[in-house]
């Protein structure tokens, strides 16, 4: 059974779909995808032996391993043309890290239709890599789990320009504006307003940190007008 940040991970996933599932750990998204007829086959990629030895136990013990190759590598590297990879996922790590991986695989990334992306951190930066790279976001979720809240970012081939506005908030998570979006962005608030106080009761802390913290104070409460 899967988490529910990788359960709709997994919603994101086109059914007849080969999918890369990259940074794999325990390779349960992949399996659960093969399991339920989503996913046709796939590969599940891993920079690190323990994990990648996890996802070989997994997917013998739920017996997809016809279907599944779990690879040891960095990244994309770990795919190339002939897996005709339709759908890459990558979740669980650092926005930073995942616009690497797919900075560095960008030969990889041609034939694919759709990125499914999971940042614990660095939204931003993933969106500004992706627009920029001939990406357009077409949908994006938020999901509660473990008091955190996750953000996950469709991406396929395209053009799109974003504000900065819709690069901080995600240009469809504005849209939907839904409950777990309002929270996510109330905690935000309030933290950031605790640090202005802070920084207000002491000055010497710097002035520039202020004055980034008022301007994201000031970002947040504008979006929620
Ligand atoms: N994707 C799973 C999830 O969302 O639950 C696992 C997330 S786990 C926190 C991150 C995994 O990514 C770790 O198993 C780590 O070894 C792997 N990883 C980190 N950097 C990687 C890279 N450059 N290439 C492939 N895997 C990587």
């Amino acid at each position: 059974n899967l988490s529910p940040r990788l359960k709709v991970v997994a919603g994101l996933v086109p059914k007849g779909s080969k999918v890369a599932d990259i940074g794999s750990d325990h390779a349960y998204l992949a399996i659960n995808l093969v399991k339920r007829g989503i996913a046709i086959g796939g590969v599940a990629g891993e920079v690190a032996k323990g994990p990648l030895t996890n996802s070989r136990n997994e997917i013998i013990k739920n017996a997809v391993d016809t279907k599944i190759d779990a690879r040891l590598g960095d990244g994309l590297a770990v795919i190339d043309d002939a897996d005709d990879i339709d759908v890459i996922c990558i979740a669980g790590m650092g926005g930073l890290l995942i616009r690497r991986i797919l900075d560095e695989g960008l030969e990889r990334l041609k034939g694919v239709t759709r990125l499914v992306l999971q940042p614990n951190v660095g939204e931003y930066e993933l969106r500004e890599w992706l627009i920029n790279h001939n990406f357009k976001i077409t949908d994006e979720e938020i999901v509660a789990e473990d008091f955190h809240l996750y953000e996950i970012i469709v991406a396929e081939p395209g053009q799109m320009k974003l504000s900065e506005q819709q690069l901080i908030f995600g240009p469809i998570l504005m849209n939907k504006n839904n409950q777990v979006y309002q929270n996510k962005w109330k905690k935000e608030l309030l933290r950031l307003e605790k640090v202005q106080k802070n920084l207000e009761s002491h000055p010497r802390h710097g002035e520039e940190k202020l004055r980034k913290t008022k301007l994201q104070i000031k970002r947040i409460e504008e979006m929620f007008d």
